[in-house]
């Protein structure tokens, strides 16, 4: 991850927001090399694309918590609001050990790349606390999780931000935040958050919907370069929610999962591992350590013999150091912000196709779209309608995508942004500044 504040194409240093520290930029520092990149290709807009390089609104809470013991803790949370210009915020809240706001600003800038790259009606949001989720009780992540929402009340809601699981968090986590809120306000507000179970609003399909968009891009992306899924030998880092579902829908089409990576180990077997079977362990102890297979050291996974390789845990893990090493034709990233612009062009180099994150793992939010249409409505969908709405959404956006890369002679994430920001910018120029 480069520490060094980096420059612009003009060769300026960035105007960075002052509560940033220049030297450690973290992957808002990637994120805005991506924006640098894209400038040449906005036209006229390029006018507006300051407007990408700093939030519209970022707040920090404190959120104190009595713990099981008597004491008291404290713990730093977040939400930040990167752009509005298109609609509510939108995207998901995360809890970890190493959040940062420094990562929470990219991860929410990340969410307006890819809802405009997808076309939903949302600006881009993201939210989380700097705890490790597993050194709570379950009463104390209640706890913990309310008193976040408490807090950051006044700036969410069903047409202002609509958070959602993200790492870490999910549909029990999305029910106290849905209660929190509807507490605060005086009324059931099930539109606050998407990702809710379903017997509170939530949607069929949306636990799934993120792996499935990782394997639609994935398919589509795979067709254009000629590789077959059937057969593929595929390679996962994460077991989560997005590599786990993932591993199953290419397992499922026929592909040999040779290798999954999750925060305890590396499994590799290259006559492909039982994803079911890892699924249903995984489920009870909480890791894929323990199951049957050949270990391996961290760093040798990125040198499995294998045609595709699926980043689905956390940003900043194809560096320079590993990109050289990496055997795949295709990286499909089901994490936001999993390559460094530096990994991204050595990978271009080699040939190696990179179906980005703001595309490759659109479906959670796609669906989390769906949901809060859903709700407002009170009316819901089957998971038949729903499976297919967000199959032809993800197909189309990678289509329109795919062509301005051809177009341009632009790497899939370029083009990406091509289209996003264009989103973006052009309905930031259509409102106009106020006053
Ligand atoms: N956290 C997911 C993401 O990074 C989903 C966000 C949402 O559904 O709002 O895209």
């Amino acid at each position: 991850m480069s520490s060094a504040a980096p420059t612009n194409i003009a060769g300026q240093k960035h105007a960075l927001p002052s509560y940033l520290n220049a030297d450690n930029l973290g992957p808002w520092g990637i994120y805005l090399q991506q924006v640098d990149r894209v400038t040449p290709y906005l036209g006229s807009l390029a006018r507006w694309v300051e407007t990408l390089k700093r939030p519209k609104r970022a707040m920090v809470v404190d959120v104190p918590i009595e713990l099981d013991n008597g004491t008291i803790a404290h713990f730093e949370g977040y939400r930040v609001q990167h752009n509005l210009s298109r609609g509510p915020g939108k995207g998901g809240v995360r809890f970890h050990q190493d959040v940062t706001l420094s990562e929470v600003m990219a991860l929410s800038a990340w969410m307006s790349v890819k809802n405009a790259a997808v076309n939903v009606p949302y600006g881009g949001a993201k939210g989380g606390i700097r705890v490790d989720p597993r050194t709570l009780s379950h009463a104390e992540l209640e706890r913990l999780t309310r008193r976040y929402t408490s807090e950051i009340n006044i700036i969410i809601g069903p047409s202002k931000d609509i958070p959602a699981p993200d790492v870490n968090t999910n549909a029990q986590v999305m029910a106290w935040m849905m209660d929190t809120y509807s507490m605060n306000s005086g009324s059931t507000a099930t539109g606050v958050v998407t990702g809710k179970p379903i017997s509170l609003g939530g949607s069929l399909g949306r636990h799934e919907a993120t792996g499935r968009g990782v394997f639609v891009v994935g398919s589509e992306a795979a067709r254009n370069i000629g590789l077959e899924i059937k057969g593929a030998r595929v390679a996962v880092q994460g077991f989560g929610n997005v590599g786990a579902v993932a591993a199953k829908l290419f397992h499922e089409a026929g592909a040999k999962v040779v290798a999954v990576q999750d925060h305890r180990t590396t499994l590799f077997d290259p006559a492909g591992l039982d994803v079911p079977a890892l699924m249903e362990y995984a489920s009870h102890s909480g890791t894929i350590e323990g199951f049957r297979g050949e270990v391996l050291r961290t760093a040798q996974f990125w040198e499995v013999d294998c045609d595709i390789l699926i980043p689905a845990a956390l940003e900043g893990q194809i560096t320079a150091e590993n990109a050289p090493q990496i055997k795949a034709r295709l990286v499909i990233e089901g994490a936001n912000g999993p390559t460094t612009p530096e990994a991204d062009d050595i990978l271009r180099e080699r040939n190696i196709l990179v179906a980005p994150d703001v595309i490759a793992n659109a479906g959670g939010v796609t669906v989390s779209y769906f949901e809060w249409v859903q709700d407002f409505s009170s009316f819901f969908w089957t998971e038949e309608e729903i499976n297919q709405r967000l199959v032809r959404i993800m197909q189309e956006a990678f289509r329109a995508i795919w062509q301005v890369a051809q177009d341009n002679k632009v790497t899939l994430r370029t083009a990406a942004f091509i289209v996003a920001c264009t989103r973006i910018l052009q309905a930031r120029e259509m409102r106009g500044l106020y006053p």
